[in-house]
């Protein structure tokens, strides 16, 4: 068994790729009850909501889009406003946040346990199971490594294929829907999600033989994987910090950062909750100094999948 962990702001999210053990699965049986919701974003996108979904967190999300769209910003002039819309691709509106989002990310589930993933999951392979709890990214890593046929999510009445790093499948975790988690919290741990389904890198033939052996890339741009934390820090041992510039962190840092320097019509508690997401987040980026000085390289934004 071989554990991804991604995290989602504080909160800690296990994706678990596990091969080999379980049930076949019965295409008959693998779908989710009910139709698909589907919602456009506010720039127009469509966004599915699996059944499972609840009516808190559907409207917990509506309302996070529509806070990010409503930001407006008003950078002094410096790196910060440099690295925001390199980043989200625009300095003034929340807008580009929204339009980062929705080549990123386009349908959510509940957080499922291992026996309903196995019921929703269908791959392209009869008699052959794995049983994962994932994002999408992870499931489409696992289809281009590990069994190179193709990997059917299904979502309500909605067969996803996962055939793109930006398939964007995000499962929600029980943080999203805690109280103590505002929307500024919230919409960054979307921005960080994002940031998984850029494949920012074509994985190597050693990567793809690292992935089968169920060790994690050495490279981890593609998807952004996570490393561990390294002595001394909170979470050290935890797959929980970026050894690598622009990954995960540092987009959900620059979002923070922005709310916090140059949103022109943010509360001051929403920029205390900025402040705080960007901290931790920057204390997650184990190259932070060499990144924002530049030495690094500038943010690459695209995916080559
Ligand atoms: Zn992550």
């Amino acid at each position: 068994m071989r554990d991804i962990f991604w995290t989602a702001g504080p909160w800690l999210v296990a994706l678990a790729l596990c091969q080999g053990c379980g049930a076949s699965v019965s295409p008959e049986s693998a779908h989710g009850g009910g139709p698909a919701r589907s919602w456009s974003d506010p720039r127009g996108r469509a966004l599915l909501f699996d059944p499972g979904i609840s009516p808190g967190d559907e409207a917990r999300l509506r309302s996070d889009y529509q806070f990010m769209e409503s930001r407006r910003f008003q950078f002094p002039a410096g790196r910060e406003a440099d690295l925001f819309g390199k980043v989200f691709g625009g300095a003034e509106k929340g807008s580009s946040v929204v339009d980062y989002l929705s080549l990123r990310v386009r349908s959510f589930v509940p957080a499922l346990s291992d026996s309903e993933l196995e019921e929703r999951l269908q791959f392209g392979r009869a008699g052959y199971s794995v049983m994962a709890n994932n994002l999408g990214a992870a499931l489409w890593i696992y289809s281009k490594s590990i069994d190179t046929h193709p990997v059917v999510f299904h979502l309500g009445d909605r067969a996803l294929e996962m055939k793109s790093p930006r398939v964007g499948l995000v499962e929600l975790g029980s943080g999203y829907s805690d109280s103590r988690s505002g929307a500024v919290m919230r919409s960054a741990t979307l921005v960080h999600e994002g940031r998984h389904s850029d494949c920012s890198t074509q994985l190597s033939a050693e990567d793809h033989a690292r992935l089968r052996r169920g060790q994690n890339p050495e490279d981890p741009r593609c998807t952004h994987s996570h490393a561990d934390c390294p002595s001394g820090h909170p979470l050290a041992g935890l797959p929980a910090c970026d050894s690598h510039p622009w990954g995960a962190y540092s987009v959900e840092m620059i979002y923070g950062l922005g709310l916090e320097a140059g949103c022109v019509n943010c509360s001051e508690s929403d920029r205390l909750e900025a402040r705080a997401t960007a901290l931790d987040a920057a204390s997650r980026v184990m190259v932070l100094e060499e990144m924002l000085s530049g030495s690094l390289g500038e943010p690459e934004m695209g995916s080559v999948q």
